[in-house]
């Protein structure tokens, strides 16, 4: 048996098209949702983000800014700016682009972000609608993760689903979204107790975990429904040869980029799942996608616009 493909990049860009018919429609009341990235220091990966959330927020017409404050900018400078980005009307969603910089207080940073502007959804506030089901700003991963079940028809509720990894920005998230949407729901970590076993219990297992190819065939029950949210990057050719000796296409990227990309589930397990996420084209489109989503979202609760759940269909 091969599993189905789960094709992130196509839910990506029927949701990005959804959200820029939305846009247009606001445009008629003469409002155009705004999305200000701050992007502190030259972080190379942190910058090759930022530029696709822009371009994305070009193509489905949103407004968007970016404040590039110097690696150096103090705790207080930042607060400042986030203060000022609170303020502005034509601001709808402000985004903190993370890691931030060691002696930046993280933590103060995010939780002076309005909640109404969270598009990231990491404040408390966000955090707390999401665990009482009130309507507030989602996580955009998590979001991303529920979008692929729903709108693949993918069953969730009285299912097992089991989440491995439990951070803030992913594991937890996800658990909750699907405990919501009323799967009977396991989070393990890195403590959890024959992990092989919990995992093959589940009828959807989600990978938040950031280690190459750790869920193996033994994880998963044939048939179950698997989401890969891991990416890591594989630069060494043991490894490569661990996951893809003999795939044609991966050994020519390999060979032209010196590295390619992994989840957390070893690629054997697409010959016991049912239906499976790849790495990449998988979770990875649908993140920004939900970011688009998670701005016009913002846009429509701040002026009292009713918003349909998008998770649920
Ligand atoms: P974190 O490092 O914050 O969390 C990892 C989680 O995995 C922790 O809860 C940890 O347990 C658990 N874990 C680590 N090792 C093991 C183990 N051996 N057995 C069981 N559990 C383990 O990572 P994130 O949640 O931020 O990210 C997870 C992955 O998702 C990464 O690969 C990241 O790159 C990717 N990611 C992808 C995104 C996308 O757009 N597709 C967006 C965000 C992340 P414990 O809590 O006990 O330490």
């Amino acid at each position: 048996m091969t599993a189905r493909i789960l094709d992130g990049t196509k839910l990506a860009a029927e949701i990005r098209a959804e959200v820029s018919a939305e846009a247009r429609a606001m445009a008629s009341s003469a409002i155009r949702p705004g999305l200000a990235v701050v992007l502190v220091g030259h972080n190379p990966a942190s910058e090759a983000y930022v530029r696709g959330k822009v371009k994305s927020s070009q193509e489905v017409g949103l407004y968007s800014e970016t404040h590039t404050p110097a690696e150096t900018e103090t705790t207080e400078e930042l607060l400042a700016l986030i203060a000022d980005l609170n303020r502005r009307d034509e601001i709808d969603g402000i985004l903190v682009q993370l890691p931030l910089p060691a002696h930046v207080d993280a933590k103060k940073i995010l939780l002076a972000v309005d909640p109404a502007k969270d598009v990231d959804g990491f404040h408390p506030m966000n955090v707390g609608y999401l665990s009482t089901q009130r309507p507030g700003l989602v996580p955009c991963t998590p979001a991303g993760v529920m979008e692929i079940l729903n709108r693949s028809a993918i069953p969730v509720a009285g299912q097992e689903a089991v989440v491995i990894g439990r951070s803030d920005i992913v594991g937890k998230p996800v658990a909750m979204l699907l405990l919501n949407q009323n799967a009977t729901v396991t989070v393990c970590h890195s403590k959890t107790r024959d992990l092989p076993e919990v995992c093959r219990r589940a009828d959807i297992l989600v990978a938040a975990i950031g280690r190459a190819g750790m869920v193996t065939r033994d994880y998963v029950k044939p048939g179950a429904t698997v989401i890969d949210v891991g990416i890591n990057k594989i630069t060494d050719r043991k490894e490569f040869d661990r996951f893809f000796s003999g795939n044609k296409k991966r050994e020519e990227t390999f060979a032209k980029n010196g590295s390619t990309l992994v989840g957390d589930v070893h690629p054997e397990v697409a010959e016991v799942a049912g239906a499976i996420t790849p790495v990449p084209g998988g979770v990875g489109p649908l993140t920004i996608a939900m970011l688009m989503a998670n701005t016009v979202k913002a846009a429509k609760m701040r002026r009292g616009q009713r918003v349909p759940e998008l998770a649920r269909k």
